[in-house]
């Protein structure tokens, strides 16, 4: 009896215990899995080539029989056993070469006839094919012609198993699970969008009848992967809408005066993301707004003013970063903006800073008094998630650079109170068509321009035999009385990868190189009080150069440093040095970044370029996601991405346009997922989303 189709691997017929947990390991758990692995690529081997016809360097596909055979242990390599086989066609002879694989021989028995696939190469004065893929021709029945004269599907592997195996055992799982896969889209939706039915779109993504077929599979199984992925979101998103929020009192003094205190005007962007924050926190509903913006375009004074709209209306604010240095930063800087600012009632604003570095009873003191409701803003780390934190009536969460945090520990905080409105903040923003689809659940608002006045950053790439031009330019810098961050990979530097690390080079360049200048060590195995003092020195001009790993990556922010040069940009991602980047040029200082790297592969030469090229935040999250992939560049633990196998959100945004509105419609046709046919997405949806089970599915 066949087993279905969720079944673990290991009813599959050749699959044991042994080789169960290997499969696992690629995360092939069930038979669907399985047919779910889509190959890496194919190889198009439906054209024979002459034997006379081979050309030295390419990888071609020929049809042959043995001549000859032989096997020998090499006398060079104790154990080392070479088969080498003498294959003919019509028009020539061509020698194959297997090593260690002594089992094969049994295969090239002479004459049998193969059809052989691999990369020609001339050894000493013959061609010859090193490890061809082969396919016997007289037992083509049994293996079903897998492996030659067709468009030939290339896996990732799971470890042990050769491409031959693995495509006989999917093969073997499409052979007896196919009539069982089950359609998850509406007939109506398959019509409108000219769709395979999931079964051909099977067959054809794993053995494609021609490039065509393959094509169209392809376009079919990612529409699938966007349908569900976007019906997961609109499910989310009308749950939220009819859930009662806080209706905030938008008008007052607090924020007025707040505003008017400010000893610079709002740009035009920040102007209108407020009303829109503001639109949202007069609303009968909680917020869910994405705020996307680049560094220092102004994001935390909009997040600020909504915490103190939500205040003045009686409420508490919490703000949420990733770092603890980041927390103590943002802290001292909203105390000190907030010094004046007053409650309706006449009472001063209670700021309170909760980090996990802070001693217990100071911790306690502080959950005591938010739990009373006495203070009104606390900024803090993922010390707020704690369950000892209990809010009196918490109003307005913000979390800032959310791709820190993974999406259920975004969801964390909220829950402290009764559907409170919710600001998620990010410094590496994406093209808005991208971002509405990814993060379709929330509602964006964005700021496109930098405040007036900031001068652009010039971005200058140097190769390490230019270093002392680099060195020059920051000590030029230095004289005109800015200050300079020279930023590592790592901290202890690694004789292995030949990598400087920031210790050793501190204590190198203090002693030599910058033996005029004041020098500061900044990294993240310093205890927090150790990091801070040193970011207190360098901003209090105490030092004219502060040496540092990427803990500087986030927030730190010195309006003096003019000046950073980066060590071997190339083991940077682009996001993470434009991040770095933007800890200079915040003042009204002209500001250089300098790459110091050996451009050592082209994906790293992308980047740099990009970077010299391209200031705009946008521009460069569009070529960071391009270079790497949907996949790498939100991180596999955010939005759903993980359940995309195949489909590709930047290559196929068409697609999922179409498949977003689609899911939409669906979705709010039947909002409970109670009809027959939402039957099979409501299973797909609980498969692939486990952990918004409770959001999405509970009316
Ligand atoms: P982000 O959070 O987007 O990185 P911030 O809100 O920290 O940006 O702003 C960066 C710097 O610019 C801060 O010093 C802030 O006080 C200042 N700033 C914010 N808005 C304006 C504005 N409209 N005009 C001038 N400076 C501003
Ligand atoms: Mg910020």
């Amino acid at each position: 009896m066949k087993t279905d189709i969720l079944a673990p691997v290991q009813y599959l017929k050749g699959i044991g215990p042994k080789k169960a947990r290997l499969f696992n390991k690629i995360g092939i758990k069930t038979i669907e899995d399985l047919l779910c692995h889509f190959p890496r690529r194919y190889e198009d081997r439906t054209n024979f080539t002459a034997i006379s016809k081979l050309k030295e360097g390419e990888t071609q596909t020929i049809k042959a029989q043995v001549l000859a055979r032989n096997v020998r242990e090499s006398f060079h390599r104790r154990g080392l056993c070479i088969i080498e086989v003498a294959v003919a066609d019509e028009s020539g002879k061509i020698f194959c070469v297997w090593f260690n694989q002594p089992f094969l021989k049994e295969y090239f028995k002479v004459g049998t006839s193969l059809i052989l696939y691999g990369k020609v190469e001339r050894y000493n004065d013959r061609l010859q094919m090193n490890s061809p893929e082969f396919e016997v021709l007289d037992s083509e029945e049994e293996t079903g012609g897998l492996d030659a004269g067709r468009i030939v599907p290339v896996y990732s592997l799971p470890d042990g198993l050769t491409q031959r195996a693995f495509r006989k055992l999917i093969k073997y799982a499409l052979d007896n699970y196919l009539p069982k896969v089950g359609e998850c889209l509406d007939y109506d939706i398959r019509l409108r969008n000219n769709l395979l039915n999931p079964a051909q779109s099977l067959l054809n993504i794993h053995y494609p009848e021609s490039i065509d077929l393959q094509r169209r599979a392809y376009e079919r199984l990612s529409f699938e992967e966007f349908f569900i992925f976007q019906a997961a979101l609109a499910l989310r998103k009308l749950r939220r809408k009819e859930k009662k929020g806080i209706r905030h009192n938008i008008e007052g003094k607090l924020e007025a005066d707040f505003v008017s205190s400010l000893p610079f005007k709002l740009t035009q962007d920040q102007e209108e993301v407020l009303l829109e924050i503001k639109s949202d926190m007069a609303a009968p509903r909680a917020m869910q707004r994405l705020l996307q913006g680049d560094v220092g375009s102004g994001k935390t004074e909009v997040a600020l003013i909504s915490c103190l709209i939500c205040i003045q209306g009686g409420y508490q604010s919490a703000i949420m970063v990733p770092t603890e240095v980041l927390a103590r930063q943002h802290y001292e800087r909203i105390k000190s903006q907030c010094l004046k600012a007053t409650k309706p009632q006449g009472d001063a604003i209670n700021i309170a800073l909760l980090v996990s570095s802070i001693e217990d009873k100071e911790k306690k003191n502080i959950y005591r008094q938010i739990a009373e409701g006495a203070v009104d803003l606390v900024v803090g780390t993922h010390a707020l998630l704690e369950e000892r934190v209990e809010f009196k009536n918490l109003g307005l969460v913000v979390i800032d650079e959310q791709h820190k945090f993974g999406v259920s520990q975004r969801a964390l905080l909220p829950k402290k109170g009764l559907n409170p409105d919710v600001l998620i903040m990010t410094a590496t923003p994406i093209p808005r068509t991208l971002a509405i689809t990814i993060y379709g659940d929330l509602d964006i608002s964005v700021i496109h321009s930098l405040p007036l006045g900031r001068k652009p950053i010039t971005t200058l790439h140097f190769k390490y035999q230019e270093k002392q031009k680099a060195y020059s330019i920051v000590k030029e810098e230095l004289l005109k009385g800015g200050q300079a961050y020279i930023v590592y990979p790592v901290i202890e530097e690694s004789f292995a990868l030949d990598i400087l690390g920031a210790k050793k080079m501190f204590e190198e360049l203090k002693r030599h190189e910058f033996k005029d200048f004041r020098l500061g060590l900044i990294h993240g195995k310093l205890k927090t009080p150790e990091q801070e003092a040193a970011m207190l020195k360098f901003k209090n001009k105490e030092l004219d150069i502060l040496i540092s790993t990427t803990v500087l990556e986030v927030g730190i922010d010195v309006a003096n440093a003019s000046c950073m040069a980066i060590e071997h940009a190339e083991r940077f991602g682009l996001s993470q040095l434009h991040q770095l980047r933007g800890r200079v040029g915040r003042g009204e200082r002209q500001s250089v970044c300098i790459l110091l790297s050996e451009l050592e592969s082209e994906e790293a030469n992308n980047r740099i370029n990009a970077m010299v090229k391209y200031s705009d935040g946008f521009r460069i999250a569009e070529e960071d996601l391009r270079i790497r992939g949907p996949g790498e560049f939100f991180g596999q633990r955010q939005h759903g991405l993980s359940g995309l196998r195949i489909a590709n959100p930047l290559s196929q945004l068409r697609l999922l346009k179409r498949a977003r509105e689609e899911a939409i419609r669906f979705v709010s046709k039947d909002p409970q997922l109670g009809l027959r046919q939402s039957m099979l997405l409501k299973e797909k949806l609980l498969q692939r989303f486990p952990e918004y089970e409770k959001l999405m599915l509970v009316g």
